[in-house]
């Protein structure tokens, strides 16, 4: 028996379990004698913590165990027994060495005459440690010097609920400004970059991620914050919070944008260097191969620089290579590229201009010529003004399977093939496309005198119904150059309409069909005649006019003309296409959609035009009896020309097959070489009068 039982009152006879209460208690108690420090007796509890039996304890006193030392626990007892203080944190050295911190309760009571202290002691050196740990980690987010913040991932929208003192002051904004927002605001009106999207997903996932932002700070100013986010894990796993650590790395941004610069700019000019245009010329090479589309390299040396750079010095000659730079810039499309490669020597990208070689070609020489009116443009320098000229070589790709270098040594050599020919020409590396241009200028000129001498043939092409008389005709354009050879409208057209040459053309064409038009009604067979009318043409803005000046000048009736407009004419501009047709169907002259089907062919226009007529296309004709899908378009065509009430004409008939087929679906009228082909107009007249 302890000493808690025998000094216990012996009468209760309770010693017995108050022993047990004692020594089974889970907390560290212990009795000490305060005169001299020795432990009078301990419980199971204290026996464990320390790791002495309690026989041990019974020889030892406090301060062989209590780290303060003998004066320092006597002081202690003093003041519990004045009644000061009952409590103590202090340090205890158990068996093993080991020093834990406790922290004690002191209770003087009062046994048998004599006062003993019952004490109680908590070992409080794991939460001590923690405790510790937890301060030197504030303390660690306090002194970071990348920003931090902590969001809870649990409550809705995931509100900041720390922030550290660098984030305070990469951001301008306080702790308590921010504190309970979504760290969103960041982004300012910036929400859109991709690489949110990439936070989102992660966020979901429960992973961490780092990217690099465009956020911006209280005052406004934009910074580029990398971002790394990492989920923040309780025991059972469920992600409790996020945290986020943020780098300013505008400046790294900056220094990288300007090693970008200039390792890929010209300084003069800004425009990309030779590496960047290689490198994009690339690039397009493939794309062009994949796609099947054209590209065009076009390399242009400025033919009178070095002149002007001798004579004016060398800083006018900057400025003129700015100004050149700026001009080309301006004379292309958005995706073009136009680069310095040095000196006055400059090179152009053009990419995805066409499937076609044919039409790619065309639209590098549409290019060119705006390429050539800028540079010519007069320019001023210093006190002198200059004009300059340049010699242009031109490359088409994907030819094979040239590289970039190789395009560039083509698009060279063919620019010095043109400034061997003399100043501000043209040259293709590609012989098949030098020649096409040459032909090109060719039938340019020879069409200009040919306009001057209006030495055209108009052919009429017999339009049929369904009891086959003839009730109409469409007036075809025919060419014989010097040579006498017949040239294709499909050859010239083209040329005549770039050059504004079709406009005298198709006034010519268009009185010769007036011409008819009267001599047959003057003779008692009237026919409506169809003459084409092209883009140019119909847009001019006195139009009108002169088909109204035709008809008084010939006498023709307007209501025996239908104008021929192809629905890319009325597209460009709805509306004013809408005016002009109402303006002239006041002159009598009927309207019909030319090649219907090959264009936009949005059916929902149909209503708003003052038509009379679609023509559909040949090229659905010519496979409509063996074709499922062309069949269907025509019959859809038939169907939507009934139904809102519009003629129709079947182009490009030329078998019994395609009759029978147009016949059966009730097509009311039909041209074609079946029907008799394109003859020249006289002939045709007479033919009718005499039939
Ligand atoms: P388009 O307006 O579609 O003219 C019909 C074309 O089809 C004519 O070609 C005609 O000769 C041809 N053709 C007629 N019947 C048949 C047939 O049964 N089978 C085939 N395969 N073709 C047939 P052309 O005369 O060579 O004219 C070509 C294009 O040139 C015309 O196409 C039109 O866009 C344009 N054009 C012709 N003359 C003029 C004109 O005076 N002014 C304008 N602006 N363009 C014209
Ligand atoms: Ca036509
Ligand atoms: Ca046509």
């Amino acid at each position: 028996m302890g000493i808690i039982g025998e000094l216990q009152d012996r009468k209760t006879g309770d010693s017995d379990i108050l022993r047990q209460i004692f020594n089974q208690s889970p907390a560290i108690e212990y009795l000490l004698d305060p005169e001299n420090g020795s432990i009078v007796d301990a419980n199971d509890a204290a026996c464990t913590f320390w790791g002495w039996s309690r026989q041990e304890l019974r020889t030892m006193r406090i301060w062989d165990i209590n780290t303060s030392g003998q004066k320092k626990l006597e002081d202690q007892f003093t003041e519990t027994r004045a009644g000061i203080t009952h409590f103590f944190k202090n340090k205890h050295r158990i068996a093993s060495g080991e020093i834990r911190d406790v922290e004690v309760y002191v209770n003087p009571i009062a046994i048998q005459g004599k006062t003993l202290n019952l004490i109680i002691a908590h070992d409080v050196t794991d939460r001590r440690l923690a405790e510790e740990s937890l301060r030197l980690a504030q303390r660690a987010l306090a002194s970071a010097p990348i920003g931090i913040l902590i969001s809870d991932a649990q409550q809705p929208d995931m509100p900041i609920t720390y922030v550290n003192p660098a984030f305070e002051h990469l951001t301008g904004y306080s702790q308590a400004e921010v504190l309970g927002r979504n760290c969103r605001f960041l982004q300012g009106a910036e929400r859109d970059q991709p690489e949110i999207a990439q936070i989102r997903s992660a966020l979901k996932e429960g992973s961490s991620c780092e990217v690099t932002l465009r956020n911006f700070k209280k005052d406004g100013t934009l910074f580029w914050n990398q971002l790394h986010i990492a989920p923040v894990r309780n025991d059972a796993g469920t992600i409790t919070h996020f945290i986020g650590a943020q780098k300013d790395i505008s400046m790294q941004v900056a220094a990288n944008a300007r090693i970008d610069q200039l390792a890929f700019y010209d300084p003069l000019t800004d425009l990309p260097n030779r590496r960047l245009f290689l490198d994009r010329l690339g690039n397009c090479i493939s794309v062009a191969q994949r796609n099947n589309v054209f590209g065009a390299v076009v390399f242009i040396d400025l033919d009178n620089f070095k002149n002007i750079n001798d004579a004016e010095g060398h800083e006018i000659g900057d400025d003129l290579l700015r100004e050149m730079a700026q001009r080309l810039r301006q004379a292309l499309r958005q995706e073009d590229t136009v680069s310095r490669l040095g000196g006055d020597e400059f090179v152009l990208l053009l990419p995805a201009l066409s499937d076609s070689s044919e039409i790619s070609a065309h639209m590098v020489q549409i290019a060119i010529a705006r390429i050539q009116k800028a540079i010519c443009e007069p320019v001023v320098l210093g006190k002198l003004q200059h004009q300059i000229a340049a010699s242009i070589g031109v490359t088409l790709f994907p030819k094979g399977v040239e590289s970039a270098s190789d395009l560039l040594k083509q698009a060279d050599t063919a620019m010095y093939r043109a400034k061997a020919a003399g100043r501000n020409s043209v040259c293709y590396f590609e012989p098949t496309m030098q020649a096409a241009v040459s032909a090109r200028l060719n039938i340019e000129h020879d069409l200009r005198e040919a306009v001057e001498r209006q030495d055209f043939r108009m052919f009429l092409q017999g339009q049929v119904n369904a009891a086959e008389t003839v009730i109409g005709a469409e007036a075809l354009i025919r060419w014989h150059n010097k040579d006498g050879g017949l040239i294709s409208p499909m050859a010239f057209i083209p040329v005549a309409e770039d050059t504004g040459l079709i406009v005298p053309m198709g006034e010519w064409m268009l009185r010769q069909a007036c011409l008819a038009i009267k001599k047959l009604e003057a003779a008692g067979r009237p026919i409506r005649i169809a003459v084409n009318v092209s883009p140019r043409q119909f847009r001019g803005a006195d139009f009108r006019d002169r088909v109204a000046n035709v008809l008084r000048e010939t006498g023709a009736n307007g209501n025996l003309l239908t104008l021929e407009i192809t629905e890319a004419v009325v597209f460009d501009n709805l509306n004013e296409a809408i005016s002009k047709m109402r303006e002239l169907k006041e002159l009598g002259v009927h309207f019909s959609i030319d090649d219907f089907g090959t264009g936009y062919s949005s059916l929902a226009y149909l209503k708003k035009l003052p038509l009379t007529e679609l023509k559909i296309d040949k090229s659905f004709i010519q496979d409509a009896p063996t074709d499922m899908n062309d069949a269907s378009l025509v019959e859809a065509i038939l169907a939507v020309a009934s139904h809102h009430g519009l003629q129709v004409v079947a182009e490009g008939v030329e078998t019994p097959q395609h009759v029978d087929f147009l016949k059966e679906r009730g097509c009311p009228l039909f041209q074609g070489y079946y029907f008799g082909r394109p003859i020249p107009g006289e002939e045709f007249v007479n033919n009718l009068l005499t039939a």
